[in-house]
């Protein structure tokens, strides 16, 4: 048997598992779930991508963001497909690839906007209990371990101070930013307010969540202790059967 053989078949029931990773933006979800999924040989799925596509739908079709009617119309005529990629995950919206579209403040904000409608969750969730129905993801979001995969083998709810998260993402925009620090706080906390705040699946942890607070953490350890958090899942009787 050779290494990795060996390796996959020492990850045995990791390979069918589902990785749950809630959190507000910044928080360094994405990084650690690409991690997770490469070391325990799962598919990474980040659903932001998926709110984030339909945004950039309803904004090239310039619909009133905050009317709920017309865009359920809209997403009654999209497909949006998540594909694995190196880095991040392809996002296909009407068979188009806008993965290099939908990080861009404006589509950014809008994401935002869209995500508080239930009948655009309720269209969302349905897409993404189908992706992941087989196991063996990781999958990121706001609601993933509350709402999408409520018996998720593993959640983790990763946190950080605001202004933690802020600067951090600030430092990802490069050498020149064209918006100050505190601009990127300030929108951060708008996100944050209308995730945690919203009727229909705001952003809190499953009550069965592990809480993973990186204020304080280079992102090496935060890695690791999410790493720890799984093996720990793994190691439990159940987990095998
Ligand atoms: O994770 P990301 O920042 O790409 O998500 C973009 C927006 O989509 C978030 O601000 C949030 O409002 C929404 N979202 C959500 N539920 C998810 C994933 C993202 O409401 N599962």
């Amino acid at each position: 048997m050779s290494a990795d053989e060996s390796l996959l078949r020492s990850l045995g029931p990791a390979r069918k598992m589902i990785v749950a990773i809630d959190g507000p933006a910044g928080a360094g979800k994405s990084t650690i779930a690409r991690h997770l999924a490469r070391h325990y040989g799962l598919l990474n799925l980040e659903t932001g991508a998926m709110y984030r596509a339909f945004a950039l739908k309803a904004l090239r079709a310039a619909l009133p963001l905050d009317e709920s009617k017309s865009l359920e119309g809209l997403a009654a005529a999209t497909t949006i497909r998540l594909e694995p990629g190196e880095e991040s995950n392809r996002v296909l919206l009407d068979g188009e690839d806008v993965t290099g579209l939908i990080r861009n403040q404006m589509v950014t904000d809008a994401a935002s906007r869209v995500s508080v409608f239930p009948a655009i969750r309720a269209w969302m969730v349905r897409l993404q209990q189908q992706l992941g129905a087989e196991g063996g993801v990781v999958m990121e979001g706001r609601d993933i371990g509350t709402v999408v995969f409520p018996h998720a083998e593993v959640k983790i709810f990763l946190d950080a101070a605001p202004e933690v998260r802020g600067l951090r993402r600030f430092d990802q925009l490069g050498p020149a930013p064209a918006v100050p620090p505190e601009e990127v706080i300030r929108d951060l906390r708008a996100r944050d307010e209308r995730d945690r705040n919203r009727a229909d699946s705001p952003l809190k942890p499953a009550p069965d969540a592990v809480v993973l607070d990186s204020t304080h953490m280079t992102l090496e350890e935060a890695i690791q202790a999410a790493e720890a958090i799984v093996a720990a899942k793994l190691e439990q009787p159940s987990q095998g059967q």
